[in-house]
This record gives structure tokens, sequence and C-alpha cells, in this order.
């Protein structure tokens, strides 16, 4: 048995793809908006013993014994969310945020009935409904779009469109929408269909704890979040609701969707809320919009277009069709010169989705490691130097080397 092996000695190929992959966090520039760099307490949470344990139910009431220590750190996780996001009821099993977001249909919408969120293309996530993923399969769906003239959310439309179909459930909520949600418009929405409302918040849950993007809890039946996106924890994710939902959730993301929670999971959550308290994390938050508001403005001067003119948040969402150019050999271009972005749709986009026309691009992750307004600005010349030569090696490699160089100042965590 190789028990007390360490991982170089027993596994030195998976070792070295670890460490391979350790390098290039190091040496590139990472802007997908998703991403970012969990701490050495959350990791070290997320790989300890804890991951040894079955631990189906809940606090107090398991179906396995020898919970003395799990139910104390699900219970730390959950009042920690509490505490943070101000919240009645939280429950920190979800796998992930598609299980979550599938949780909440599970409670909340049958089969067949209607529910309403934003258009995938036009900033939604997959499980808001889109044909690809179950919710758009299992559930009849409603999207919402974008104004045209403003790209940005028009509530009045979102309104006629509810009152039109009348959704069972209505989701708030995005993965690439660069502007703040206005939760109490879509809360008097809901009241005025009578639904609940599912606030969606996986994308900016890091925004809302430090105070740079207004807090859905006040209005929302339900919220949902991945830990792993701007809030830095690990990959996991969390509903947290009203008291009068918390039965119908809890018995919908266990045993209804799930087995055992992933209890070293819920440990590395505890530790990123425990880091969402501090002070430190308002200005990781605050930063995070001042830098990607700083890149705007950098990429606007170099003549690109920006959905919806710029951002409020931690994302650009980056229109390439008037420089007459797709997202994907851009991408490629990018993540050659260790810029490492994602190709993503834009509203009304003609080209299709594995080919669209825009880029996507965050701040959280950079932000974790540093970077404030000067490196972000510095990375916006860099964009429009290698979209201006995306098949010439010789600036790709100039501006490659310059990233590392950059990125040799700013140690990852
Ligand atoms: C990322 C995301 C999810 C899904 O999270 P996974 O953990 O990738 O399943 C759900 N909703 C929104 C809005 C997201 O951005």
């Amino acid at each position: 048995m190789q028990f007390h092996s360490s991982l170089p000695s027993f596994d030195p190929t998976l070792a070295a793809l670890l460490q391979a992959e350790e390098d290039k966090q190091r040496d590139s520039i990472r802007l997908i908006a998703s991403e970012n760099y969990a701490s050495a307490a959350v990791r070290e949470a997320s790989a300890s013993v804890l991951t040894n344990k079955y631990s189906e139910g809940y606090a107090g009431a398991r179906y396995y014994e020898g919970q003395q220590v799990v139910d104390q750190v699900e219970r730390l996780a959950i009042a920690r969310a509490r505490v943070v996001f101000n919240a009645e009821h939280v429950n920190v099993q979800p796998y992930s945020g598609s299980p979550a977001n599938l949780a909440v249909y599970l409670a909340f919408v049958k089969p067949g009935e209607t529910v309403m969120g934003m258009r995938l293309a036009h900033g939604g996530h997959l499980t808001h409904g889109s044909k690809a993923s179950i919710t758009g399969k299992y559930w009849d769906i409603a999207s919402y779009e974008l104004d045209p003239h403003t790209g940005r959310l028009d509530y009045d439309l979102i309104r006629a469109k509810a009152l039109q179909h009348r959704p069972r459930l209505l989701i708030a909520g995005h993965s690439a929408y660069p502007r703040q949600l206005d939760f109490a418009a879509f809360r008097s929405i809901a009241d005025e269909i009578g639904a609940p409302l599912l606030v969606d918040m996986a994308h900016i849950a890091g925004l809302v704890a430090g105070g740079a993007h207004p807090s859905p809890i006040p209005h929302a039946d339900v919220v949902t979040t991945t830990t792993h996106k701007t809030l830095r924890g690990p990959r996991g994710a969390m509903i947290l609701c009203r008291a009068e939902h918390a039965g119908k959730i809890d018995k919908a993301v266990f045993p209804g969707l799930q087995g055992g929670p992933h209890n070293n999971t819920t440990a590395a959550i505890a530790v990123a809320l425990h880091e969402a308290a501090q002070p430190s994390f308002s200005d990781y938050a605050r930063q995070c919009v001042l830098n990607a508001q700083a890149l705007g403005r950098s990429l606007q001067e170099c003549g690109f277009e920006l959905v919806s003119g710029g951002t409020d948040n931690h994302l650009l969402l980056i229109d390439l069709r008037k420089k007459n150019l797709a997202g994907k050999p851009v991408a490629e271009a990018l993540d050659r010169a260790g810029l490492v972005a994602n190709y993503n749709s834009v509203p009304w986009d003609d080209r299709p989705p594995q080919d669209p026309s825009g880029i996507r691009i965050g701040s959280p992750a950079m932000t974790t490691r540093g970077f404030r307004e000067a490196e972000f600005k510095q990375i916006g010349k860099w964009i429009d130097r290698v979209v201006a030569s995306t098949l010439d090696d010789q600036v790709i490699t100039s501006v490659a080397a310059e990233v590392r160089d950059l990125c040799r100042n700013f140690p990852m965590p």
C-alpha cells in the first residue's frame, strides 16, 4: 500500500501536471470572470480529512454516526454565511452552482410549468432555461433580453414579458452582464405575478459580501451562489433563503437531488466566509470594480466597443463586431500571449455560441493578486496589441514576455 507516500513520489505523472498548472496560473494574467485564486487556507481545508467522511442529512439529523465534528463544521459554515449575507436560512451542501439552481426548481416549480430568466446569449446562465440545459427541457421557459439601444436590462420590458407569460418562478442573475441589478424592481415584478424570486448571485457574491454591489437578500425569496467565483472559496455553492422556505429548500437539496455533502468543501466554504468577513475583503471587492472600470476605459481608448458602454461590476464584454473579428481566434491569441480570457456571445450575436463575436473579461483573479488600476490599464494596451496582430508570432511572444515579467512582481497565493 502507498498510504504514506507523498504525491510526487507515488504519482509523479499527476504531480507534474499539477506543477504545470501552478506554473501556468503563476505566469499568466487570468481574466476569466468566473475564476479567482483561493487562499492557501481555503485550499488546506478543501484537501482536509473531511473528504473521508459521509454525512447524509443535516446537522443533528444525519443518517450516519460519527458526526460530532462534521456537524460543528457545517453549523460554523452556515452561521458565517448568515452573518456575511444577513440571511435567515442557509444550505451549504449544493455540489456546485448548477445543482443549487436545480434544487430551487425542484422546490418551487413542477416540470412543464413556466420559468423566466435572462436569455443565455444576453448574459444569463445555462441553468436559467437554455435549451441545452435540463432546465430548458423539463420546464417551459420565457426569457427576457437586454434593451437593444442601451445593452442594459429594461425593467418595463421584463415586467411586460412576465405579465404575458406568468412564470411560476422569476430568476434574476447573470454570468455575463456588466451592470448592477435592480433587485427591488425584480421584487415588484415577482409580487405582481405572484411568483417567488430567485436571485442567482454566483458571479457577484464576493462583491455583495464586500459591499461593492447591492445585496439581493432583502428582496429575494431564494438566493443561490457559487462559492468559487468573486467569493474566492472552494468549488461549491450555497442556497440562502427566507426562513419560510427553509424546509422546502433543504429537502430539495437532500434527499431530492443529492446524497452526502462534500464536507471538505463545507469546511473550505467556512474559511472563505471567515475571509469575507475581514475588513480587507471590502477593499478587494471595491478594487475588483475599480480595476474592471480602468480596463474598460483603457480598451475604449484603444477603440474597443463594450456591451452597455462599460461596467459597474467585475466584468466586461468586448463586442468585436465593429472590428470585424470573431471572439474565438482572439481568445486563442490572447491565451498564447499569457492573457487568459474566454470567447462569449454578445447580445443579438449573429455568430453561433461556439464561435461568437465577443470576449468576456473579468478582474477578480488579478485583483486578488494585487493588480490595481495601472496594471489593468496596461492589460488593455496588451489586449489591443494582440488583437491587432493575432497571427503575428513576434508580437504575441513579446507581449507574453512582458506579461510574465509583470506577474513575477505579484506572487500568487
Ligand atoms: C457559474 C454560474 C453557475 C453555475 O455554477 P457551476 O458551479 O459552474 O455549476 C450558475 N449560475 C450563474 C449565474 C453562474 O455564473
